[in-house]
Order: C-alpha cells, then structure tokens, then sequence
C-alpha cells in the first residue's frame, strides 16, 4: 500500500511538472504506466484497468494517452500500423520490436551508433533520429 501510495504521488508529481490536472483518471492510467519503464497500447492499460475492478470507458483511456502524448508525460511509438504504443521513458532511445509477440524492448542509445547517415534532403534537418530493429522469434529446427 505504502509503495501504492508514493507511485500516485510520483505520478501526481509528473503530471503536474507538465502542467496537466491530476484527474483521477489520468492518475490511475499514469500510475499504471510509470510504475516502471513501459510501453503498453491504449488497449492493454484498459483491459488491466478493466481486469482491476476499475470503471473507465475505452474513450477516456484514449484521450488521456493522446493528452499525455500531447504534453510529453509519455512517448509515442508507432511501430505497428493498428494501434499505437505509450511508452513511459521519455529520454531518446532505441526500440527492439518483435513481430511474434508485439514486445517493444527498450535500447538504450549508448547501445546502437547510427554512421553514415546520409545527406539529408535540401532546407531539412533532423528533428529525431528513433531506430525500432524488428524482431522475430526463431523457428525451432
Ligand atoms: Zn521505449
């Protein structure tokens, strides 16, 4: 309970460093996803709600990520095109996906060096640079 009570308030904390109101559903939906570093689709953190007694319509799940996203509590990771993946680490890092089971590894970006990237097309620069290695589990032989 005790270890309950300061993840709402670490969340609490969060959400007011981004200048969001602690609304009791943006605290639940905040304290499932930072617990620890995460990346959960909309649909998973309302099936665990859901699982938990809790009494949240999809759509609120769906609005409070996309305002999260929005004020940088949570990074966006779209690497499959049918739904997108909240991520609770909001530093720059690198992604292992793996296709099988739909799992987003973290990596960190000390871990991966991208050289040689190429000239960049006229008047742009880079605004990101984000690497997601897709993955698939090996058949047994
Ligand atoms: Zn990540």
């Amino acid at each position: 309970m005790e270890g309950a009570l300061r993840l709402k308030a670490k969340v609490e904390q969060r959400l007011r460093d981004h200048r969001l109101r602690p609304t009791k559903a943006r605290i639940r939906i905040g304290m499932m996803l930072l617990e620890s570093p995460k990346h959960l689709s909309a649909d998973q953190i309302f099936d665990k709600l859901t699982k938990h007694g809790h009494c949240i319509s999809k759509a609120t799940v769906y609005n409070t990520l996309n305002v999260f996203a929005k004020h940088g509590v949570v990074n966006e990771v779209a690497v499959d095109p049918t739904r997108m993946y909240y991520d609770s680490t909001t530093s720059p890092h690198h992604h292992f996906y793996n296709t099988d089971t739909g799992q987003l590894t973290d990596i960190p970006r000390e871990n991966l060096s991208v050289e040689n990237i190429p000239r960049l097309p006229d008047n742009t620069e880079i605004e990101d640079l984000e690497i997601v290695i897709k993955i698939k589990n090996k058949q047994p032989s």
